[in-house]
């Protein structure tokens, strides 16, 4: 059965391949009653997603984003949902991230140039069609390309952290992120945590900085999984929320936006926590 809210999904604002109001459409046809889009470092899908989501009375679009952190040796998602997107000084932080990841973009293809493999930058640039440029539009040109022949193979031989062809993305930590989303008064949750090592030690600073929930439900995530980190959640006094990180891949393995089971009450407090963000908020 669909669920009634997904709260991880992407657009073509950053590595997704739906437009915002197609996505909507598409949630609203598999009758979901909740959507968040979240996309990489970017808001830009949000102004169409909300007027495409409000020809549908009952379906409720919550505006988001997943921002990009690093940590050594890692690298941290943080989402955030309910933001003030339109702020300013927000706006001009995501642009100035966005501007480095092309930087970043560009200076990967050359290495790629250097190991003999011609991309034409134009072409990365249109694939990631004005968004937020990051590694699979790089790892899509490659495809395209011929020089790999799958997305996996381009981040294990070239992209992958380790590999010949990775440049690091400019350096946010997950605490700024955290309070970047904080003074954009969003709410802050910690993206698929659970591979993460340190987990306690990183919930506890996280929350100390304004961190409010995690996802427990998502994507291929095991019944132990979830259970795992609900507990983890309910110890450090923090949402539990979840989505299908769906990009309109369309791959086999790819789960559609509403195929991840959130608990009602899950939802409930989370939908109940945001309406207390935005209450009183000009809009
Ligand atoms: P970027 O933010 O530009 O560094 O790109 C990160 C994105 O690349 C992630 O959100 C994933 O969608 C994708 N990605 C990262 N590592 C891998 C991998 N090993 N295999 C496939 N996709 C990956
Ligand atoms: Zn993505
Ligand atoms: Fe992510
Ligand atoms: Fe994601």
């Amino acid at each position: 059965m669909t669920s009634r809210a997904d709260f991880h999904t992407h657009t073509l604002a950053s590595d997704g391949l739906l437009a915002p109001g197609d996505l909507v459409r598409l949630a609203v046809s598999r009758g979901l009653r909740i959507l968040a889009v979240t996309d990489h470092d970017s808001t830009e899908g949000i102004a169409e997603a909300l007027s495409i989501a409000a020809h549908y009375p009952e379906f409720t679009l919550v505006p988001g984003i997943e921002m990009s952190t690093d940590i050594p040796g890692d690298e941290i998602h943080v989402l955030g949902y309910f933001l003030d997107y339109q702020d300013p000084d927000f706006q001009s932080t995501l642009t100035g991230l966005r501007n480095a990841r092309r930087d970043r973009g560009r200076m990967m293809v050359e290495k790629l140039h250097a190991m003999g493999m011609e991309i034409p930058w134009e072409r990365v640039e249109k694939l990631a069609s004005d968004g937020s440029l990051g590694r699979p539009h790089v790892a899509q040109a490659l495809i395209e390309l011929g020089y790999v022949s799958t997305f996996q193979e381009a981040f294990d031989r070239y992209i992958g952290r380790n590999g010949p062809a990775y440049v690091e993305r400019a350096k946010l930590t997950p605490v700024e992120a955290i309070e970047l989303l904080v003074k954009a008064r969003a709410l802050p949750v910690l993206a698929h945590p659970a591979s993460q090592s340190n987990l306690e030690e990183l919930l506890v600073q996280l929350k100390a900085a304004g961190m409010l929930g995690i996802e427990v439900y998502y994507q291929d995530y095991d019944h132990n999984t979830c259970a795992r980190l609900a507990a983890a959640a309910e110890r450090h006094g923090l949402l539990k929320i979840g989505g299908s990180d769906f990009h309109g891949f369309g791959s086999e393995r790819e789960r559609l936006p509403g195929d991840i089971p959130l608990a009602d009450e899950a939802i409930d407090a989370f939908m109940a926590a945001g309406l207390r963000m935005t209450s009183g908020r000009r809009t």
